[in-house]
């Protein structure tokens, strides 16, 4: 269970303080696949960052499974971010000079596994996300939507019970969107994966079980979809 408390955040800005988050409290339940919509600059991004201890709140609390993130200290925060959460962007945000397979083996470089350890997760991931053909290929040669299913073999590669996506398919076709939507409620109901997505595709807002509409820093509405829980 994800559980945020009376979340406020604020940035200071030109001297003052604008508050992006307001009094804000959600309940996740583990594996559930919740999408967040709102208008740009409602604060979800913002939000996925205090989920996944990118950013903390001014504020309230974001406890997961009972552990209080906010009382973690920095070093703590980022063992605990490794372990726990798998992030996933618009933009894929993957390294250029690195192959699909290097690329995905990258967050265990942190760790202590050998190398052939490691090569042998990443071999697997992109197993998982259907790429398991193209593990020499550089992210130049692959289209969007296979660089957006490497990104996300990257989020898997620590096994992360939570999958944070900030908008992935706001760069895709809807062909290509439609196969990354597909992966993604394979890895929810296979693997059990809680995915929290921010998505202004009504298309991607289908798949999830539940739909929360952020305006103006506050959760203003929820709605279910046409999937089934
Ligand atoms: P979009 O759909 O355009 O991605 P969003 O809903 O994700 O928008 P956020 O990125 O969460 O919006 O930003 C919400 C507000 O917070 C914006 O006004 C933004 O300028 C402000 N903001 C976000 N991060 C910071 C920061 N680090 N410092 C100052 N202001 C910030
Ligand atoms: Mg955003």
């Amino acid at each position: 269970m994800l559980h945020l408390d009376g979340v406020d955040k604020s940035f200071k800005r030109g001297g003052q303080s604008i508050v992006v988050l307001e009094e804000l409290s959600l309940k996740v339940p583990t594996g559930e696949f919740l999408a967040l919509m709102g208008p740009s600059g409602s604060g979800k991004s913002t939000l996925l960052n205090l989920i996944g201890g990118l950013d903390r709140p001014s504020h309230g609390s974001v406890v997961v499974d009972g552990q209080s993130i906010d009382s973690l200290k920095s070093s703590e925060l980022t063992r605990w971010r490794a372990r726990n959460i798998g992030f996933v962007f618009q933009f894929y945000n993957l390294m250029p000079v690195l192959n699909a397979l290097n690329n995905v083996a990258l967050p265990l470089m942190l760790t202590n596994l050998s190398h052939a350890e490691r090569r042998k997760r990443a071999e697997i991931a992109l197993g998982i996300v259907g790429l398991g053909h193209r593990l020499k290929q550089y992210p130049r040669t692959l289209s969007g939507g296979e660089q957006q299913r490497v990104g996300i073999a990257r989020a898997l590669i620590t096994d992360p019970k939570i999958l944070l996506c900030d908008e992935p398919t706001g760069d895709l076709d809807r062909a290509s969107a439609r196969d990354v939507l597909d992966l993604l409620q394979v890895l929810n109901r296979d693997l059990g994966k809680t995915i929290v997505m921010v998505t202004h595709d009504p298309q991607a807002a289908e798949c999830a079980t539940r739909i929360l509409h952020l305006d103006k820093g506050r959760l203003i509405r929820e709605s279910g979809s046409g999937a089934n829980p």
